[in-house]
């Protein structure tokens, strides 16, 4: 018989395939052995349990395995036993990575923190201790009733770990940066299995490179000790408005941006513009918060009452509850496609603004049309970085990010989009890159553009840490070095913004 070339590659690579499958599965055995009833298997419960995230993209990767350690210890164990035999592993928080493989992996292990869920309150009430097992909800719910509050995410589900790993962009971000900023101790399990902590104190270039850098670069953090602060109820309001009233409403949002936010940093805002189906048109939401006292019923802060003169307003919903009421009240349900991409921008041209939503529509109407009936929703997303926030993140010494005050004011322009079927999946990443593309050689143009790119919105093929500057990006690569010098975790963490070590 005949053994072409194509075959032999096909033989070869099957070969390759089953060494690697029963590699794996000698690991997920190890692990079985090591984490007794915490390791789960393809078909049982439990896996199919653990295998629940946030974008169908990422629940469609399946692991040989989970494994659940119990505590900082048993992560230890796992990353020393993972890293001994050279075998593929990923970590997953609360799993709203929307990409598949950001903290899903098909051919390996991941490591589910779920069980890391412990939430400690100082007894100065200064600190709170966060595992990276906890979604945003079981953090609130406890510490509402005491009046307590962290700079943390605004969406219930959402886990701990990613959101402030990331950078994480709160409610109370005007008065006090984004939550990386407010982390006083990181926990972590460096690549050697080690325990160390991450403060500025104590290991400081760990403590700057775990904000903004990429926690997949550096190890598995084990607890978070967050700054807390009193806190009462929040305000807010939400009004929308049809789509043909997006020129006046991106006026006012961009003098709040560069005026009203800094004159009163409790206030914090961002406006959405997305296609409205059942109405067919398209829709604005402005989403306004206060984090002081709030005012009396039927009067609002003032930093957002030129919104209220604005007619039109198809609904006007003003909601004063605990933080876990408004972390439940913007339900964003599992069970579709998902895709994220941004960039930042000067907030300083209001025809800028304008330009982007004209540019938005051109590119979704192709995309409306070929979803024939099934569900699309395109989303253009302005999220205000005024010139208090930025300031705000040069404390501690400053993160990993890389963004001055002198840069601002700025607006992180996102584009995700939320879908059913799958034969469009190919036609919305490329009209995203595309519109990404366009927005930003249009701000250039106008040397408007920043560069920045916001890891917790970033599309997969992004480039987001050589975003953040060559200096920066210098250090977080020594860093990583430094913590991982065999290059371990480059090697066998895959999926979620490496850095090049
Ligand atoms: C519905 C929704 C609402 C959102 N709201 C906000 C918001 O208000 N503000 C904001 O800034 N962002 C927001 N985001 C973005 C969000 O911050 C990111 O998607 C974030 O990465 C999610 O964190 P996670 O833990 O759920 O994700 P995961 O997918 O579990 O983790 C994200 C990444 O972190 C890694 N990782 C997880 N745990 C650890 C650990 N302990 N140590 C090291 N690495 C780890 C994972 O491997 C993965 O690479 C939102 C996203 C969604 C989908």
């Amino acid at each position: 018989m005949r053994v072409s070339k194509f075959t032999l590659v096909l033989g070869l690579g099957g070969l390759v395939l089953t060494v690697e499958g029963t590699y794996q599965s000698s690991t997920c055995a190890a692990l079985a052995a090591a984490f007794p009833g915490d390791v789960f298997y393809p078909n049982s419960t439990a896996y199919i349990q653990a295998n629940d995230y946030w974008s169908v993209q990422q629940e469609d990767v399946h692991p040989h395995c989970f494994v659940a350690p119990r505590d900082t210890e048993g992560v230890s164990t796992a990353m020393k036993l993972l890293t001994s035999r050279n075998a593929s592993f990923t970590v997953k928080s609360g799993g709203h990575t929307p990409f598949a493989g950001g903290s899903n992996i098909a051919n390996g292990v991941t490591i589910d923190l779920v069980h890391l869920n412990g939430i400690n309150i100082s007894d100065d009430r200064q600190t709170v201790s966060l595992g990276p097992g906890n979604r945003w909800i079981n953090v609130t719910e406890v510490l509402d009733p005491l009046n307590l509050a962290v700079v943390g995410g605004r969406s219930g589900a959402v886990g701990a770990a990613g959101l402030i790993l990331g950078g994480g962009i709160s409610y109370f971000s005007g008065e006090r940066g984004w939550a990386c900023d407010n982390v006083r101790n990181f926990e972590v399990v460096v690549a050697s299995g080690e325990v160390v902590n991450a403060s500025p104190e104590v290991n400081p270039d760990l403590y700057w490179a775990l904000r903004g850098g990429g926690g997949s670069n550096f190890g598995i953090v084990t607890r978070f000790d967050l700054e807390s602060f009193e806190q009462g109820d929040l305000w807010s309001n939400e009004l929308t408005f049809p789509g043909a009233l997006n020129a006046t409403l991106l006026s006012l949002f961009q003098n709040l941006t560069i005026n009203g936010m800094p004159s009163d940093p409790a206030a914090h805002s961002y406006l959405s513009i997305y296609y409205e189906a059942s109405l067919g048109e398209y829709i604005v939401n402005t989403s306004f918060y206060h984090a002081g006292p709030p005012p009396p019923a039927a009067s609002m802060p003032a930093v957002f009452e030129p919104f209220q003169s604005v007619p039109d307003a198809i609904s006007n919903t003003t909601l004063v509850a605990n933080i876990s009421t408004h972390l439940g009240d913007v339900p964003i349900p599992y069970g579709f496609r998902q895709t994220w991409w941004n960039t930042a921008i000067s907030a300083t041209s209001l025809d800028l603004l304008t330009e982007i939503v004209s540019l938005f529509e051109a590119r979704n109407a192709p995309l409306l049309a070929a979803s024939n009936g099934s569900s699309t929703t395109p989303f253009l997303l302005f999220q205000a970085l005024p010139l208090n926030i930025l300031t705000q993140m040069q404390k501690n010494g400053g993160n990993a990010l890389g963004l001055k005050p002198s840069d601002g004011p700025l607006l992180v322009v996102s584009i995700p989009t939320t879908w059913e079927d799958p034969r469009l999946d190919a036609r919305i990443e490329s009209s995203s890159r595309e519109l990404i593309a366009q927005i930003e050689r249009l701000a250039k143009q106008s040397n408007l553009d920043n560069g920045y790119v916001y890891m917790n919105y970033a599309s997969s093929t992004q480039q987001v840490q050589k975003q953040y500057g060559e200096d920066n990006l210098r250090r977080l690569e020594e860093i990583a070095r430094k913590w991982d010098p065999q290059g371990k975790l480059a090697r066998l963490w895959p999926g979620y913004f490496k850095l090049d070590v």
